[in-house]
């Protein structure tokens, strides 16, 4: 928010999101949905729209509608329609899409997002239904053909459309990154928007702080990664307030974002809603809920992100920022819950898993799902360190060796007799010897130089080849030389 800050006026942000829905077969139609088959491979006479050809709405498509719109806390309407919005484009054959226009399935409803220091909700003006158009493929380096793939024509995609609501890019990015997880743990969108399955425009204009009324808003299309959403509205932002300083009018128009290049270009005058003749889609009847259906997706639904970080945290007596790195993925969670129903110390269970295993998950580019160290082997060797088996030290270098070899804890404690050496009359024998062989060094300790203190436990941990227990060298080695 600094740079508007700077500048006196405050941005004022609206998204319009479209989601692919994971339905097996497309909305209209029986053909499969694959990303990445064959162009042109998945298709029939009615994603194609042939003559004469009928739609048939997939069922599961509103069902994942209904779930998002409960889950977001909306108005699941009853009755409502599809329309058809006209236009003509190579990568659209029927010559319209079918969507929802004046009466959709769902209204209202609020996305909570959090940022460091505050978090708050964004209203959602509503939720539609409508189909995916295909795709164009443009030659590298502008020579040769523009080829077409229509596998992705009648997908289907949920749009939602936020209010006028978000304050500055960061606001936007984290909506987005919060849209994608409630997504996730309804399994209805897999929210990757590198491969198209969330797609996003975005609203922008400013006003002067403190007044009521917006300004003229662009935009910006073609935002391919939450980066690129928050730095092309920061961009616009920019842009606008210097147009606004130098005592000029913003143009209100669509502009697509470069993202190779960092910056903003005009794409086409804004169309307005009647450039598209919206007609009812005579071809389909209209969508009628009973209150039964929704009543049973309502009793179905999975434990949604804020909930599940609200209970963790109070479970599980952890901070909410940890629980909040805990809920960032279902499978996270579900890991979390599994070692932590077997460890008495939980928020231990929660710095092992927000260091090491993401680490290790990081590094290796696997899912959460798919890590060789499962729950239960992470909750063996958390158990070995509550039982005082091995070291935290020790601990650590375990578990970096079950990453590398894939062995369990209780394997490589055997394997390389790593216990450590808890009996107070061995540790004590140790010590005994070493403030023999130590004399000069333990007189000066005994003078005043108590930063000596470590050089004693490195002669100990030394003798033991480190396997003597930390906690006890430090109380017997007190007892010994302050004595
Ligand atoms: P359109 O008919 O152009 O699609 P909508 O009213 O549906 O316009 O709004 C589209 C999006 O633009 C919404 O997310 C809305 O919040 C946002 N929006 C509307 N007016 C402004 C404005 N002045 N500044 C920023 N965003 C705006
Ligand atoms: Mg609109
Ligand atoms: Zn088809």
């Amino acid at each position: 928010m600094d740079t508007v800050d700077k500048i006196g006026y405050e941005a004022v942000i609206g998204l319009e999101v479209h989601a692919q829905l994971q339905t097996q077969s497309k909305m209209f139609c029986g053909c499969g949905i694959v990303f990445g088959a064959a162009p042109n491979s998945l298709t029939c006479p009615v994603c194609l729209g042939h003559p004469g050809a009928l739609p048939v709405l997939n069922r599961r498509a509103v069902e994942y509608a209904v779930k998002m719109i409960l889950a977001v806390g909306g108005e699941v309407r009853k009755h409502s329609i599809f329309a058809r919005k006209n236009y003509f484009y190579p990568d659209l054959p029927k010559g319209y899409q079918i969507s929802q226009y004046d009466s959709p399935i769902g209204l209202g409803g609020s996305i909570q997002i959090e940022l460091p220091e505050y978090s708050r909700d964004i209203e959602l003006i509503g939720i539609h239904l409508e189909e995916d158009a295909g795709k164009s493929i443009h030659p590298e380096g502008g020579e040769g053909e523009t080829k077409i793939d229509l596998n992705r024509c009648g997908v289907p995609l949920l749009e939602i459309v936020t209010r006028p609501d978000i304050r500055s890019p960061q606001e936007a990015h984290r909506f987005l990154s919060k849209l994608k997880l409630i997504m996730q743990y309804l399994k209805i969108c897999s929210g990757d928007m590198e491969k198209g399955a969330l797609r996003c425009d975005a609203n922008i204009s400013l006003r002067r702080r403190g007044e009521k009324s917006f300004g003229t808003r662009t935009e910006l299309k073609n935002l391919n990664s939450f980066r690129a959403v928050e730095r092309a509205l920061a961009y616009e932002i920019k842009r606008h307030a210097a147009i606004l300083d130098a005592g000029g009018k913003v143009i209100q128009e669509t502009l697509l974002w470069n993202d190779d290049d960092q910056k903003s270009e005009a794409m086409r005058g804004k169309e307005e809603s009647e450039d598209y003749r919206y007609f009812p889609e005579p071809d389909l009847i209209p969508i009628k809920l009973e209150q039964s259906w929704i009543d049973e997706i309502k009793s179905d639904q999975p434990e949604l992100p804020d909930a599940r970080r609200e209970r963790l945290a109070k479970e599980y007596d952890i901070t909410s920022y940890d629980a909040g790195v805990l809920t960032g993925s279902n499978e996270l969670a579900d890991y979390f819950e599994a070692v932590a129903a077997q460890v008495e110390d939980t928020k231990r269970v929660a710095n092992w898993l927000m260091v090491d295993v993401l680490r290790e998950i990081h590094e290796r580019k696997l899912e959460v799902g798919e890590f060789f160290i499962t729950p239960n082997m992470l909750a063996e060797l958390l158990c070995s360190l509550e039982s005082d088996i091995i070291s935290g030290k020790m601990a650590k270098e375990i578990f970096r060796e079950m990453a590398a070899s894939g062995k369990s804890a209780g394997a490589i404690i055997e394997e390389q007799d790593l216990r450590q050496i808890s009996d107070s009359t061995k540790l004590t024998a140790v010590i005994e010897e070493i403030i023999t062989q130590e004399a000069i060094q333990v007189q000066k300790y005994r003078e005043g130089k108590r930063q000596l203190f470590d050089f004693f436990v490195g002669q100990v941990m030394k003798a033991t080849s480190g396997k003597a227990n930390p906690e006890m060298v430090n109380k017997l080695l007190k007892e010994k030389l302050d004595g």
